[in-house]
């Protein structure tokens, strides 16, 4: 059974999706998208021999050959051009996603979505996002075995009037996320506030303080204080 982290990144592929999941491992997303729409193919990339040979293995196990095709290789590189109409990058950290996709820009020349499910550091992904031509239109933050995970969806900007910008809130939290405060957002961020209290004492009992950084923390709390009151 999928879990409901990939399916909360599924639900946000349209019908009739062209798309790669890149770092796919087992290859369950691609299986489970196109199990339940037959008029959606897939690309599974995967870098590591051993998560490869479990996505070949998944997609012959459910019969679905003529629909996914999985490829050995590096980030957005397994591509051909204008293959890709949405992208899904999910289970990693944010700065790998972003460098996987900074790598490979030139095979986004046909992709409208890029859904992007980092681990940690949404922020970075936000800023490539933005400064690509792509807009953030939907967020979502799902709770799992204790974890948060925080589900981007961008869309290409093909005709912007004003380049997107987001402010230091909305790069942290997430535009849509600030907008939708599901209740998850809550729990997340209150725990992430006692984690940086945690931090910031640590850090003050420290022989060397780094007060730059001690700061940077403080600002933090206060902006997760003000967003979850
Ligand atoms: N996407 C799946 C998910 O969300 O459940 C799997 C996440 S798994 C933690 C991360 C996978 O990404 C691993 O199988 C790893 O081999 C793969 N990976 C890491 N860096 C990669 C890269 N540059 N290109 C392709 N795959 C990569």
């Amino acid at each position: 059974k999928l879990s409901k982290r990939l399916k909360r990144v599924a639900s946000f592929l349209p019908k009739g999706a062209v798309f790669a999941d890149i770092g796919s491992d087992h290859a369950y997303l691609p299986c489970y998208v196109c199990k339940n729409d037959q008029t959606a193919k897939a690309i599974a990339g995967e870098v590591n021999e051993g998560p490869y040979r479990s996505a070949v293995e998944t997609v012959k196990s459910h019969n679905l050959e003529d629909q996914i095709d999985v490829r050995l290789g590096n980030g957005l590189h397994v591509l051909y051009h204008q293959e890709a109409r949405q992208v899904v990058i999910a289970g990693m950290g944010g700065s790998l996603i972003k460098s996987i996709l900074n790598e490979g820009k030139d095979k986004l020349e046909i992709t409208d979505q890029i859904i992007a499910q980092p681990n940690v550091d949404a922020r970075a992904v936000r800023i490539w996002l933005i400064t690509n031509g792509y807009t953030i239109t939907d967020e979502d933050l799902v709770e799992e075995n204790g974890h948060f995970y925080e589900i981007i969806k961008s869309e290409w900007n093909a005709n912007p009037s004003t380049p997107a910008t987001l402010d230091e809130q909305q790069l942290l939290f997430g535009p849509i996320l600030l907008l939708k405060k599901p209740y998850a957002f809550y729990k997340k961020w209150k725990a992430e506030a006692k984690k940086l209290e945690r931090v910031i004492q640590q850090m003050k009992q420290a022989k060397q303080s780094d007060q730059l950084k001690i700061n940077q923390f403080l600002q933090e709390k206060k902006w997760i204080a003000e967003v979850t009151n």
